[in-house]
């Protein structure tokens, strides 16, 4: 069966040269959830404006259902986009905005009417039907929005930043019914946003990109679990990365050789030669502090020899979680966020040395990239 969505080696490079977007490999099965993250400028956007046909493609294909569509206009295509800033017309009521999607793909006026009404229904919104969208909320906009690109039963709905200036509670509201949204349609979503965590809350797999390539594609858990390259493992999730040299390898775990002595971590390329120079990803969360009080050699045997010494710098409290920033030896930062309950203050700024661990399997180990 063809897929929902495929890009195969798009490019885009503008007018003026920049290139915006470079040989980017896609499949999207039909009714998954995919987000593009990446920072400002990687070529989220313009990618999704190349799907929805506001952009031309400088090479290769996008495909939907199989069906080749580079050359077919917007209005055409199977799709439907949300914008950030909702580009609701207004001098249109909000009725009038959803049936104007449909009339555009030449529903006769009875069917369009009868369709805005249970959309409107179905959203929540008939008791503003006949009002302008500018007296209205920005929550109530946003739904009005998607009302209207969900009317025209478009395959696919690309949404570029749709939350982007709500506030962050009913942004959170949002999010959980625009993914309850997408399970009762069970069409695929394409949403670029700048929040990682949304990306990562919505998604079923994510998608980062850097200066228009595609770094990652993975399911969120294990694109913030298993990172696969060095920029991934900045850009997702709060890691520390320590460099150092791929010494060997025990099953899937490697052994490497680091400024803070042997390392291990679960070996995340398979193509790595001993010796190569690597870095060991080790996420905040897996890491356990303690006092340097504490006997080291159980530490060792505990952690299978990840155990480094640090300082405590700063200690902040907010509410119930507690933010360490831990500096090791040679001045690398570690940031540890906990609920307070699990170090109960333990540890002051300036003052306290201690001990960092972590499981080896919970590290992961990248080429230098
Ligand atoms: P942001 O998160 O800031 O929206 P983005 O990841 O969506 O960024 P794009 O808007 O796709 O990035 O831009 C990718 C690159 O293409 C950038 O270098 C941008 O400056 C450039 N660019 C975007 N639109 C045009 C255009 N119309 N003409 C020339 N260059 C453009």
């Amino acid at each position: 069966m063809a897929y929902d969505l495929e890009l195969i080696g798009v490019e885009k490079i503008y007018d003026n040269g920049t290139v915006a977007v470079r040989n980017f490999d896609l499949q999207v099965e039909k009714g998954q959830f995919i987000s593009f993250v990446g920072p400002s400028g990687c070529g989220k956007t313009t990618t999704l404006r190349m799907i929805a046909g506001f952009e031309s493609i400088t090479s290769g294909e996008v495909r939907i259902r199989g069906r080749r569509i580079n050359e077919l206009p917007a209005e055409q295509r199977p799709t439907s986009t949300i914008f950030q800033n909702y580009a609701l017309f207004p001098h249109m009521t909000v009725r009038q905005n959803i049936e104007y999607g449909l009339s555009v793909k030449g529903l006769p006026a009875p069917d369009r009417r009868k369709k805005a009404e249970g959309i409107m229904e179905k959203f929540e919104l008939l008791e503003v039907a006949d009002r302008r969208h500018e007296v209205l909320s920005g929550g109530q906009q946003q739904r009005i929005a998607l009302a209207r690109g969900i009317a025209v039963e478009p395959e696919i709905l690309l949404l570029d930043e749709p939350l982007g200036s709500l506030d962050a509670n009913l942004r959170k509201s949002i999010q959980n019914e625009l993914k309850l949204l997408q399970r009762d349609l069970g069409i695929t979503f394409i949403f670029v946003t700048h929040a990682q965590e949304e990306a990562l809350v919505l998604s079923d797999r994510v998608i980062v990109m850097n200066r228009g390539e595609v770094e990652q594609v993975s399911p969120p858990y294990e694109l913030y679990t298993r990172p696969k390259t060095r920029f991934v493992a900045q850009f997702i999730g709060r890691n520390t990365n320590i460099p150092g040299t791929l010494k060997g390898r025990d099953g899937e775990i490697a052994v490497v050789d680091t400024g803070y002595g042997t390392l291990k971590g679960f070996l995340n390329d398979s193509s790595l030669s001993d010796g190569e120079g690597v870095i060991a990803v080790v996420p905040s969360e897996a890491i356990d502090v303690y006092p340097v009080t504490v006997n080291r050699e159980e530490l060792v045997a505990r952690y299978q020899g990840n155990v480094v010494e640090g300082v405590v710098r700063a200690a902040d409290l907010v509410g119930h979680t507690v933010f360490y920033a831990i500096d090791l030896p040679d001045n690398r930062e570690v940031r540890i966020e906990s609920h307070i309950e699990k170090y109960h203050e333990a540890f002051e700024a300036g003052v306290s040395r201690v001990y960092l661990g972590w499981a080896p399997n919970e590290a992961t180990v990248i080429g230098k990239g």
